[in-house]
Order: structure tokens, then C-alpha cells, then sequence
């Protein structure tokens, strides 16, 4: 086992962590296995949660049962996707539901036009140990800044914990590399709508990774094209092939 596998990233300039961690996720995502999709989701999680724990060190308003985050556009990867919805099943009709109501909105709408993500319960995340890297990186100092930010209109800034975005941004670089390697699409698409179809076409994992493009009509998040992972995800992946 490579020695910067089960270590937090240092978030440094060295991307030596970063290339083994991509190397090691790519050589997940090559395998046979029909879920191998999830597991490289659930290593990006823990790698994401280890260095979480190393980096936000600084008290967090974040407390149990506060979910101003989880009723606008949340993206997730098509393997985070994935791994969350064998957690969910049970939840299938509601989230087909929540599904087509997301649809009909829009990313550039959502904070306007509010849907409760499907998987809250009595104010709770029903998928917390799956939840999208996305979900796990909403670490914030300041209640009132998130008060002010979520049921309005996404006016004024987020006060994210120092460590929380950047940790977010080096463990999706190191999927997105990972995810080019093993000749698979990266993109972020919207949570609930992709976790409709993860949970409603059959042998969607399998179909997925064969190349079949079933997340065709799920909507993508319009941020991806100008986020540094355009940028950086090939630079890693460039980095691991050498
Ligand atoms: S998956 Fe969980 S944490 Fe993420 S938006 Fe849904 S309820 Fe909130």
C-alpha cells in the first residue's frame, strides 16, 4: 500500500498525495467490479472527511438538525451518485418526485424557488454517510451569514471554515483526474434528479460504466466549465500517467 494512501491531503504545492491518491482511485475505477464506481465515491469521501479533520480546526456553526443548505442546487459526481443512492432506495418515489419538481426550475433558480433535498428526515440527512462531497465541505463559522445566504437569494457570502473549499477542491481534482483516466465523464450533475435516475433506470451503476449515457437529461452543473477542475483534473491526470 502506497504510504500517502490513508493520510489526510496536506494541501500543499507538492501534489504527491494527490497523484497517489488518483493513481490508487483510477486503479479502483479499471477494476471489474460492478461497483466499482461507488467505491471509488465512498475513497473520495474518506480522503475528503480525513482531511476535513486535519485542516478545519477553528469552531464550526454547523450543528444537528440546521439544514439551510440542502433545499437549493446541490452537484455531485455521477459515482457519488451512485454510492448515495443504495443508501436511499427505500426513498425512491419521493425522490422521483422531488425530481421532476427540480426540473422544472433550473440551477440559476433554485434559490428563489426552493426543493427540499428528498433525503431530509425530521430535518436530518437520511443519506448523511453518502452525502456528496459537496454536502461534507458545507462547514461554516457564521449562522447568521448562512441565514442571510440560503433562504433568500444567495445574497452576500458564505463564511466557510478556513481549509473546508480548499480540502473540497483538491479531493474532486483528484476524482475528476481519476474519472479521465478510467475514460468515464466527470461532470457534476444535479443531486436529486441524478439520484432519480441512479435509482429508477435498472443496472444503472453497470449501464453507466459501460458508457451508456443514462444521466443524458439530468442537469448539469453550469458551474463545472469555468471551475479550476477543467484546469487542474487534466494536469493531475497528465501527472499520474507519466
Ligand atoms: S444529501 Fe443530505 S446533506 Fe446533502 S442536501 Fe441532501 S439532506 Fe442535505
Amino acid at each position: 500500500m502506497n504510504a500517502w494512501i490513508d493520510k489526510p491531503l496536506d494541501l500543499g504545492s507538492d501534489l504527491k498525495a494527490e497523484t497517489a491518491a488518483a493513481r490508487h482511485m483510477a486503479g479502483v475505477l479499471k477494476t471489474s467490479d460492478p461497483r466499482r464506481a461507488s467505491a471509488a465515491a465512498a475513497y473520495a469521501q474518506d480522503l475528503l472527511d480525513r482531511t476535513l479533520a486535519a485542516h478545519v480546526t477553528g469552531p464550526v456553526a454547523c450543528a444537528k438538525g440546521c439544514n439551510l443548505c440542502c433545499h437549493t442546487f446541490v452537484s455531485a459526481t455521477i459515482p457519488e451518485i451512485f454510492r448515495l443512492a443504495e443508501l436511499v432506495r427505500a426513498d425512491t418515489d419521493a425522490i422521483a418526485a422531488a425530481a421532476r419538481a427540480a426540473k422544472a426550475i433550473g440551477q440559476d433558480r433554485r434559490f428563489t424557488t426552493r426543493v427540499s433535498c428528498p433525503l431530509l428526515k425530521d430535518g436530518l440527512c437520511g443519506g448523511y454517510d453518502a452525502r456528496p462531497l459537496a454536502c461534507r465541505t458545507m462547514l461554516s463559522r457564521s449562522l447568521a451569514a448562512c441565514t442571510a445566504y440560503f433562504p433568500v437569494d444567495g445574497a452576500g457570502a458564505l463564511d466557510y471554515a478556513p481549509g473546508a473549499r480548499e480540502s473540497r477542491g483538491r479531493v474532486e481534482m483528484i476524482l475528476a483526474a481519476a474519472l479521465m483516466l478510467a475514460g468515464l465523464p466527470g461532470k457534476h450533475v444535479e443531486l436529486i434528479q441524478g439520484l432519480a435516475v441512479a435509482l429508477t433506470v435498472d443496472n444503472a451503476e453497470a449501464r453507466w460504466l459501460a458508457g451508456e449515457e443514462i444521466f443524458a437529461g439530468v442537469e448539469s452543473d453550469n458551474g463545472d466549465a469555468s471551475s479550476d477542475l477543467a484546469t487542474w483534473g487534466p494536469i493531475l491526470a497528465r501527472q499520474v500517467s507519466l
